[in-house]
């Protein structure tokens, strides 16, 4: 099994309340990498510009994230700048600069097309669209977006969403996408585009799950300091990905445990700056975490 990434590397400029960072190495695509990378091989496609830092390049390498899909071309690195209010489910966008992504168009290696899972991050849904034509019948694919494709772009949005087995996105994104404020409804409509599951993120709130087999909830892991969010939506993606791709099917009972799996990896890169947490992260500690659930969560 590999898993197939298309989507952003960046260089983010975070601020928080109390502390401020430039020029951390961000994207959706980093951030899934990082997290799948525990579960089975990554193959990532993307773009950066000549001012890519190395670090950047070696820390994929030093998870063993397949680089052969990554193009650097002439031109700076995408940027993104965000500000979290005290309440840190509360964002800002201060500055998007598309840079090299700008005229980014996705060539996927010939042998990355048959990889059996393949994760859409937040980019254009016409980019994302690229993709899906390019591929041969992966096992399951999972997508993502973000509020700026529902305003810009919603029908090659719901091209894609026909098209992905696992639809993934924020609980203010379902209500703006759907138009339906109750989000058991919102989940409801998506299911009827196409998709067999929805998952409708909610910050430290947790996640909930979709299907004709019912709901599933899981809470947020509880934490006392929460540093940095950037970036939790698509490590959970990361290990929700990626522990479904340890078996050959997608049944209720597996991502279930899929979505527990992706909470604890999302709830340690928190912790830190950008993807700090998880440079050194192990499976022994992801595991710790998946327990915990257990516990918190049985009566
Ligand atoms: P999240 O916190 O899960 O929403 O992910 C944040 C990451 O998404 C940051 O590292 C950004 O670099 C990246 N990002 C922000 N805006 C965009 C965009 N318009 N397209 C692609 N990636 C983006």
């Amino acid at each position: 099994m590999s898993i197939l990434v298309v989507g952003s590397i960046a260089l983010d400029t975070i601020e928080t309340p109390t502390d401020r960072r430039e020029d951390v190495l961000g994207g959706s695509a980093t951030y899934f990498s990082l997290a799948a990378s525990h579960f089975n091989p990554v193959l990532l496609v993307g773009v950066v510009g000549t001012d890519f830092p190395e670090e950047g390049i070696q820390l994929f390498h030093s998870h063993d994230i397949d680089l052969a899909g990554l193009q650097q071309v002439d031109g700076k690195t995408f940027r993104w700048s965000g500000r979290y209010h005290a309440d840190v489910n509360v964002r800002d966008t201060l500055d998007t600069q598309l840079n090299v992504f700008e005229s980014f168009s996705p060539a996927i290696p010939v042998q990355y097309k048959s990889a059996s899972h393949l994760f859409l991050a937040n980019i254009h849904p016409a980019l994302q669209l690229e993709v899906l034509d390019q591929v041969t019948d992966p096992r399951v694919v999972i997508a993502d977006t973000m509020n700026l494709w529902i305003e810009s772009s919603s029908d090659q949005l719901r091209e894609v969403i026909e098209r992905t087995d696992i639809f993934l996105l924020s609980d203010s994104e379902a209500r703006q996408l759907t138009e339906e404020s109750n989000l058991l409804l919102a989940a409801r409509r998506l299911l009827s585009w196409g998709p067999e599951h929805v998952i409708i993120k909610k910050g430290e709130h947790g996640a909930m799950l979709v299907n004709d087999g019912g709901t599933f909830f899981a809470p947020g892991y509880p934490l006392e300091t929460v540093v940095d969010p950037t970036g939790a939506g698509d490590v959970f993606a990361g290990g929700l990905t990626g522990y479904l791709s340890r078996s050959d099917t997608v049944t209720d009972d597996r991502l279930r445990q899929a979505v527990i799996y992706g909470s604890a990896l999302a709830s340690y890169n928190v912790e830190d700056f950008g993807p700090e947490r998880l440079k050194d992260l192990t499976m022994d500690r992801v595991v710790e975490r998946v327990n915990h659930f257990k516990s918190f969560t049985t009566f």
